[in-house]
């Protein structure tokens, strides 16, 4: 087997690859480096499918958690739920700092009355302000049909309508809507992830936050508005990892699929989404691999929605892990309850997920491949027909990985390990013939995600004639 040290020897012989090369690179560190992490191992074997299924059947007991549901009951609707989930995150431990994030919301669109929207947030603080988000919603709705019946009719309607308004908009809509799976699954994970990070005893770099949304089902209003205060504060979110119906293997025409997970990410192809699906995919395979993740090269399913396009709306790299196989006939219904779950399903899903939340909060940041204009770092220098790559040096890393693609199709088709270095020169690589990348490499191995040497879109002049 081919030692660390030596590799980059190797490569630094390929022959017609001529790198910048930085001999001085900490051995030990590029030894290393491409090693799976065993803390992170360590940290995704102790989630336990045990503990999701005990927060499901808890949050299955408040009957409803519909935003417009009761809030002073101590054990039925929104605001007993989102007080147990506020207290069952507090204790996983004093290294948590769990908040609600309060918002007064007016009547609006599928808010019927005015109410005080919390989402429950969790925060593991890392060494710098850098934030990797896991996230759910935790409230839920049901109406007559639920989404099998939206999805049945052939009329193109929207299929996440509200119901018809109540008689008496001020009466709390009580209805029973267990929502175990939408979002239960999603709230369970994030959860759960908010303690075996914050119990891992790992010193992260970046900070994490596990946040449970509310208000989804009325258009994605606390999601909406948790990011646009994110952006407002300039708080560096680089990642959200949304996780909606992530808990049933089982679908609705009988085809079952345990061993996948859908990823969607909006484009275009080189976004900061579609890199963050690259890497879920490239980390949780390599984490969890009997667990396949298969991304989506699309915002989210036809006519539906899920808290990371209002990420993606303010400008954040943000996914939406959804489950294989729906049954659409148990969502946004009554039927959406414990039995529908695959607790071993919803497990995997939620190492998949740790496995990248764990890797990004430990790499370095991405490295910067544009200068302050936004053009990318990238040449023909010297011969003219080389490829010839810079970019900034990203803190905490000792080497970089090079990817390169054919200009068609979305997968990394390969990459190379350099050292310590800003620049890398590829001779008589056509520029124009692939798409290029970077990522950072600490000295453990981890590696943050791949930016894409890219151009911004051109402005269009106007031309005038006479
Ligand atoms: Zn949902």
């Amino acid at each position: 087997m081919m030692m660390r040290r030596d590799f980059f020897r190797a490569a630094a012989a390929i022959p017609g690859v001529s790198l910048v090369f930085n001999t001085t690179a900490p051995a030990a560190a590029q030894e290393a480096a491409g090693d799976l992490d065993p803390r992170i191992g360590k940290l995704i074997a102790s989630i336990s499918q045990e503990r999701l299924g005990a927060i499901l059947k808890k949050l299955e007991s408040f009957e409803t958690r519909n935003t417009l549901s009761s809030v002073d009951s101590p054990a039925r609707g929104i605001g007993a739920a989102r007080q147990w989930i506020f207290d069952e995150m507090k204790s996983y431990g004093a290294r948590l700092q769990v908040a609600f994030d309060s918002h007064r919301v007016p009547k609006q669109g599928r808010i019927t009355r005015e109410v005080e929207l919390r989402n429950v947030i969790a925060v593991l603080p890392g060494r710098t302000p850098r934030r990797i988000y896991v996230s759910g919603h935790y409230d839920t709705t049901a109406r007559p049909g639920g989404q099998g019946a939206a999805n049945a009719s052939g009329a193109p309607r929207d299929p996440d309508a509200p119901p018809p308004a109540p008689a008496e908009p001020n009466v709390p809509l009580d209805n029973l809507a267990p929502g175990v799976n939408d979002d239960g699954s999603g709230t369970a994970l994030t959860m759960e992830l908010a303690r075996v990070f914050s119990q891992s005893g790992i010193d992260f770099e970046a900070t994490l936050a596990f946040i449970c949304h509310a208000g989804e089902e009325q258009g994605l209003i606390g999601a909406r508005l948790h990011a646009q205060q994110a952006a407002d504060r300039r708080i560096p979110i680089e990642a959200v990892l949304n996780n909606d119906i992530v808990g049933n293997d089982r679908g609705g025409n009988g085809i079952v699929d345990g061993a996948t997970i859908r990823v969607y990410a909006e484009g275009p192809e080189d976004s900061p989404s579609r890199a963050l699906a690259r890497f879920v995919q490239r980390w949780g395979g390599r984490y969890v691999p009997s667990h396949r993740v298969r991304p989506m090269a699309r915002p989210d399913r036809f006519g539906r929605g899920g808290d990371h396009s209002a990420y993606n709306q303010l400008g954040f790299a943000a996914v939406g892990f959804r489950e294989s196989r729906e049954n659409f006939t148990r969502q946004h219904d009554v039927r959406d309850t414990f039995e529908g779950i695959s607790l071993p399903y919803l497990a995997q899903n939620a190492r998949v997920n740790a496995a990248a939340a764990a890797t990004l909060a430990l790499a370095p940041p991405p490295p910067i491949v544009v200068n302050e204009r936004g053009q990318p770092l990238i040449t023909r220098a010297p011969s003219g027909y080389d490829a010839n790559l810079r970019w900034a040096a990203s803190p905490g890393a000792v080497a970089y990985r090079i990817f390169w693609r054919e200009a068609w199709g979305p997968d990394w088709q390969h990459d190379l390990l350099v050292g310590n270095v800003t620049s890398a020169v590829l001779p008589n690589m056509q520029i124009d013939d692939y798409v290029f990348g970077v990522a950072a490499v600490d000295a453990a191995g981890h590696e943050s995600s791949v930016s894409a040497y890219v151009s911004p879109p051109r402005a269009s002049t106007p031309v005038t004639e006479l």
